[in-house]
């Protein structure tokens, strides 16, 4: 339907053309040159000077290339052409991210095998790719799920393991009783699993982790001196979350032995501490059951029950405050006074030390939990026109303005004062220390599916857990017919005997693999390691083609990744650093975020059936056409609205180029004005390309185009000849047809080889200049000229100027020209 309708529009061939472009042909043709020539294919041995252009690699799914990968991969494209043609050896890469819970889900809902599916999914990508015109080096393309590919994500295991970054614990997890499998906390939406809408659960599971919280400070210091997206950087810093504070110890007793305990609780304000009238444990801290009284216990059992069976996201986010009471004080150590000890599910475990003090008077939640339970509320800061006895009608939080009230030695202090102050004074008790406090938790690495490689241990009842040795990597994944998780918690690996039972590598002994596979974040945070080094199967990646090669020059991908792949890919960076294997600690130098596209106003979905496929297009109007509609949308850091009424007028420019070359002319010269506005376009595409304004660049040269054709004049060759590369990294088919049309192969085989074109600042000048008017010395106007205009014809353009005709009335008595700059009448 949408085919028949928009091929009514296809421009025809205008009738003075020779032959008509024909975007098909012509690209089908250099894309079999391409291929035969090693156009594309980098010289990874001997580049003299590498530029590393990588873009995220796509999870290859079955419904094929989404537009959205192809903006992206088209971005990644032109710049690293561009970076081509301005003598750098590119090397743009593209592999697939091919395990994951993606693929196994979809593999069950269509009742496939993944082993089946996902290499017929790569090889329809490819086919997609390819037909794009990229300029990738296909020689260099990866998958995760090959077994010479996570042999090392296996190796890169052991390496953690070697530094003892590598831990297991039981740890509460979200688990999708759909999906049977756990969640990370960015899989949660609103309580229920983002992929099929099933309130989620909280489980206790013994698994695998990282100690990725160890390189927090690193990881955000870092941040400080790499070029990235700002908004990217941004988004790292707030999910890392420093925050400087106290740890304060407060006093108990705990309740059946009657022994002397203390409650640790971490704050960012240990000023507030004088209206701590309450503290609240996580109901997993491992206080509660000695601080329980008796008379509680019912209840508190009953609340830590409850909680058990909410996820963690829900925990942080809902509003709605509930909590149970121990029946047991603490002392808060500055006042002495005896304070409630509370079990709430608004605090988690995993953030501080699993216990807080209540400030009602000065943190919302606190606020409302307080009001909830009817705790008291006290103020200890106060902000301008306020004093002590202001009565809170909400929490008072502001820091800035701050004063504080009611606190004893503290009184009068601002907050930051305050805060050093009482951290001085507690601490000379024993009572605290000033604390760092990071938001980042331990990666979390184990998933208890099959689509993903096996984690290499293996465990001996005599021996414990042991690693697999390297000579015997990969463990490879099994193919196994029943795949699908079911609900012990178990992978489906535990199942299959044959593969679960191995003797120990290092008694002998029966023993049992690990049958939890690795996180797909851990297969894509060190595939851009592995690039260059495909060939080599001895080693994850090369010592000589790194030191080469990378860190990787230039890296383009979604801000959906700004916090998981790109933060462990960094994480993973610094460990292989450490241990020796790279010879840097940050893998990206820049990294820009591109935006997304929406089509005619609303998100493209599946289920809006609104989704563009590249296919049909790419067929209706030509890849190059296609390619550079997707760049002139909108920003590319930005994104924007694909409309489909709208690409015809990108093709038309592309046709009117191609007619361009098909009728220019060498007879006489190039008209000077022409000339001026393609130099112009020259600097202004080559200034827009590197800071990816690819929107504004394709503008120029479509304004270009225009003056180029004025009144469907005939084109001289030079003035239509530098265009041809100007639009190649958009068109990269059709300028290498129509360099070899206008004999460019003489000179270099590929335009991609030939340079940019040569900026001549001469040309590009303007005629006119702006020369400033003065009357009686005081400056009155400002008027276009030409540069070479003389007095006489300066007076006459001055005098037309409302503003000097006003001022200069009257014969002039003097006139002081500066030719090119300046004009003072005097009267
Ligand atoms: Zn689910
Ligand atoms: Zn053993």
């Amino acid at each position: 339907m949408e085919k028949s309708a928009t091929r009514n529009e296809s421009p025809a061939p205008a009738p003075t053309d020779v032959i008509a472009y024909d975007p098909n042909g012509i690209e089908r043709k250099w894309q079999r040159i391409w291929q035969e020539r090693g156009t594309n294919s980098t010289d990874i041995e001997n580049a003299a000077r590498p530029f590393y252009a990588l873009m995220m690699f796509p999870y290859p799914s079955a419904e094929g290339l989404h537009v959205g990968n192809l903006f992206a991969f088209t971005g990644n494209d032109i710049y690293g052409r561009f970076q081509r043609l301005m003598g750098h050896n590119v090397f743009e890469p593209l592999g697939y991210d091919a395990f994951g819970i993606h693929s196994e889900n979809y593999a069950l809902k269509v009742g496939k095998h993944p082993m089946e599916l996902i290499p017929r999914n790569i090889a329809n990508f490819r086919r997609q790719l390819e037909r794009a015109g990229l300029m990738v080096d296909w020689r260099h393309t990866l998958s995760t799920t090959d077994p010479e590919y996570y042999k090392w994500t296996q190796w890169i295991f052991l390496q953690l393991m070697n530094q003892g970054l590598a831990y297991r614990k039981q740890a509460a997890v979200n688990w999708c009783p759909n999906c049977k499998t756990v969640l990370a906390n960015e899989q949660v939406v609103g309580g229920v699993c983002e992929r099929c809408k099933t309130p989620v659960e909280q489980r206790s599971l013994e698994q695998w982790f990282f100690r990725i919280s160890d390189y927090a400070p690193r990881l955000l210091a870092n941040l400080d001196h790499i070029d990235w997206s700002e908004t990217t950087k941004t988004a790292q810093r707030n999910w890392i979350g420093k925050s400087e504070g106290a740890e304060i110890g407060f006093p108990a007793t705990d309740a059946a032995q009657g022994g002397a305990c203390e409650i640790r609780v971490f704050t960012t304000r240990p000023d507030t501490i004088f209206g701590a009238t309450y503290l609240v444990l996580a109901p997993e801290h491992p206080l509660v059951d000695s601080l329980t009284q008796a008379t509680h216990r019912k209840d508190v059992n009953a609340y830590r029950e409850r909680t058990k069976k909410q996820d963690l996201v829900t925990r942080k986010t809902s509003t709605e405050k509930t909590g149970v009471f121990t029946g047991s004080y603490a002392v808060n150590p500055a006042t002495n006074a005896p304070i409630p000890i509370w079990v709430a599910d608004y605090v988690l475990m995993e953030y501080g030390t699993g216990a807080i003090m209540g400030v009602p008077g000065h943190d919302s939640r606190d606020f409302e939990f307080a009001s909830e339970f009817k705790l008291p509320i006290v103020r200890v800061v106060c902000g301008e026109r306020e004093d002590k006895n202001t009565p809170l009608t909400e929490a008072y939080t502001d820091c800035d303005l701050g004063t504080m009230v009611n606190s004893g030695p503290l009184d009068g202090l601002g907050v930051d004062d305050a805060k050093r102050r009482i951290v001085e004074i507690l601490s000379a008790k024993g009572a605290a220390k000033a604390v760092v406090n990071y938001r980042l938790h331990d990666w979390c690495i184990s998933r208890q599916r099959y689509w993903g490689p096996p984690i290499p241990i293996i465990y001996c009842d005599s021996c414990g857990v042991v690693q697999v040795p390297e000579k015997d990597l990969p463990v490879v994944l099994p193919f196994v017919e029943d795949f699908k998780p079911d609900d012990s918690g178990v992978s489906p690996l535990a199942r299959h005997e044959e593969w679960y039972r191995v003797p120990c590598p290092e008694c002998g002994k029966t023993a049992r693999r690990e049958t939890d596979v690795s996180d797909t974040f851990l297969d894509s945070a060190w595939y851009f390691l592995r690039y260059p080094s495909v060939a080599h199967n001895n080693v994850p990646f090369d010592r000589e083609l790194t030191r080469k090669w990378l860190p990787v020059t230039s890296y383009i991908g979604g801000n959906e990744h700004a916090v998981l792949h790109l933060l462990y890919s960094r994480f993973i960076t610094m460990v292989l650093q450490e241990a020796g294997h790279l010879d840097f600690e940050e893998p990206y130098t820049k990294f820009r975020a591109h935006g997304h596209i929406i089509r005619e106003g609303a998100k493209m979905s599946k289920t809006q059936g609104n989704i563009v496929n590249p296919d049909e297009y790419i067929e209706e109007w030509g890849a190059d056409a296609f390619r550079t509609y997707l760049l002139f949308l909108g920003p590319y850091e930005q994104g924007g609205d694909f409309r489909d009424a709208s690409i015809p007028g990108t093709r038309r420019f592309l046709d009117r180029l191609f007619a361009s070359v098909q009728t220019m002319s060498d007879a006489g010269e190039p008209d000077p004005d022409v000339m001026r506005k393609l130099h112009q376009t020259i600097k202004k595409v080559g200034d827009d390309i590197p800071r990816l304004s690819y929107n504004t660049a394709v503008a120029a040269m479509m304004e270009y185009m225009n003056v180029l054709r004025k009144g469907e004049r005939t084109p001289h060759r030079d003035e239509v000849v530098p265009m041809i590369s100007l639009v190649s990294p958009f068109a990269p088919h059709l300028a290498e047809e129509l360099w070899e049309q206008t004999g460019g192969t003489a000179k270099a085989p590929s335009v991609f080889d030939a340079g940019w074109p040569e900026f001549d600042a001469a040309f590009a000048a303007e005629d006119s200049i702006e020369l400033v008017v003065q009357v009686n010395g005081r400056v009155r106007s400002k008027i276009r000229v030409a540069r070479n205009i003389d007095q006489t014809a300066a007076v006459e353009a001055a005098m037309s100027d409302a503003t000097v005709a006003r001022f200069a009335s009257g014969a002039p008595k003097k006139i002081i020209f500066v030719p090119g700059r300046l004009l003072n009448i005097v009267v």
